[in-house]
């Protein structure tokens, strides 16, 4: 069976791993001479905003035999808007470095896969549509779902990423947020190891050329004085698609709308896309069907998406205080926010704040 792989980051790397454990050897065809993420150099994954209610690495590990080590456990997470800070603490999740970093997430996939990255090779999907019987799109971008007719979009942002100098703890991020300079958005702080992290801003509903304005306005409000030794610009689009199996096409990772539209989390929606895309190709089944709990998932964090969507900066300090009223095991280890009987309870708490405006 010939099955092209086009993109090398976490979903094609996750789908090439279990095509190889099903005894098919892919061709993976990568744009650039580096596989996965561009911009940011380390990510998080947060348990309770999860699907399941688990250690994400452990259920990586037990039900699809992907062993990653992560840079650290995530133990501490502060949150302030305003004047309002909170700090929320447990085994809350994990940090990961990402792209380019040694042992990134990425590279970690890589190095268990035998079939070779063939780097610097730009797929057209009209090109290999008809010369292979299978091919996952595992682009991180939308375009060939565009092409095919099948994407909306759900949220569109500007992202800044920094890479800053300091002292910094592994197990430790940092959220803002405050509608006056990230609307909607967010800011956050990631470590990448102990002495270099990634300063974000993501500010949706504007312009390119706006991007200097809020990301200046964010360094003042919070007296962020870090030594800033790179920074990259990034249009984000999440979108959803109306099916992620087209012909012979499986879409996967954020082609495929496997990530949230809450804050951007896409890293277990890629690793399991990439999987589910691989087993209906290897045992001949409906990838739509398969997918379905993690699309569901997608679109229940949507609805509450479009509820932050309208929140303004009183009505984060009232959520920040009523995390902070909520007991620490709840945070850590009970049932994650989005599960399905969980879920209206949050939406309907969340509209409550905002009925009390
Ligand atoms: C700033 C930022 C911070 C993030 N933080 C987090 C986080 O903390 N937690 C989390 O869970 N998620 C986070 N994410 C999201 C996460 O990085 C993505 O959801 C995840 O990387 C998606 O994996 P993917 O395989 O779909 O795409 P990618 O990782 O983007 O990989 C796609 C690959 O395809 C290649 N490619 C593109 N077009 C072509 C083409 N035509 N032909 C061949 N190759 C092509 C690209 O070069 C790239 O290597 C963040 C994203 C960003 C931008």
């Amino acid at each position: 069976m010939k099955v092209a792989i086009a993109g090398a980051g976490i979903s094609g790397l996750a789908c090439a791993y279990e095509l190889e454990r099903y005894g098919i050897k892919p061709v993976i065809l990568e744009k650039s001479h580096q596989a996965g993420e561009k911009i940011v150099d380390a990510a998080a994954m947060i348990s309770v905003l999860g699907r399941l209610h688990c250690d994400p690495l452990e259920y990586i590990n037990r039900k699809y035999k992907l062993n990653i080590a992560p840079l650290d456990t995530l133990r501490e997470i502060t949150i302030k808007c305003d004047r309002q800070e909170i700090s929320v603490i447990g085994d809350l999740g994990y940090i990961f470095t990402r792209g380019r970093e040694e042992n990134s997430f990425e590279n970690q996939i890589a190095a268990m896969i035998r079939t070779p990255i063939t780097f610097n090779e730009q797929v057209e999907l009209d090109y290999i549509e008809d010369r292979y019987d299978y091919v996952v799109a595992a682009t991180g971008e939308e375009s060939f779902a565009k092409e095919m007719g099948v994407w909306t979009l759900s949220f569109s942002s500007f992202v800044r990423v920094a890479a800053v100098l300091g002292s910094f703890r592994t197990d430790c991020i940092k959220i803002w947020l405050n509608t006056k300079y990230a609307r909607n958005g967010y800011g956050y702080l990631i470590p990448c190891n102990s002495a270099k992290a990634n300063l974000v801003l993501t500010v949706n509903d504007i312009t390119y050329d706006e991007m200097d304005h809020y990301w200046m306005a964010f360094l003042e409000e919070e007296d962020l004085r870090y030594i800033i030794t790179e920074t990259r610009d990034y249009e984000s689009k999440i979108g959803k698609l109306k099916n992620v199996s087209v012909g012979n096409v499986c879409f996967v990772g954020n082609s495929g709308g496997f990530i949230d539209d809450f804050f951007g989390f896409g890293m277990m929606g890629a690793v399991e896309s990439g999987i589910l895309a691989a087993r209906s190709i290897a045992k001949d089944m409906d990838y739509n069907r398969l997918s379905r709990p993690l699309l569901k998932h997608a679109a229940r964090v949507s609805k509450l998406r479009n509820i932050l969507n309208t929140y303004d900066n009183e009505d984060y300090i009232k959520v920040l205080s009523a995390i902070g009223r909520i007991p620490e095991r709840e945070l850590t280890y009970k049932a994650p926010l989005f599960r399905p009987t969980a879920h209206s309870t949050v939406i309907s708490k969340l509209q409550d704040l905002l009925k009390r405006r």
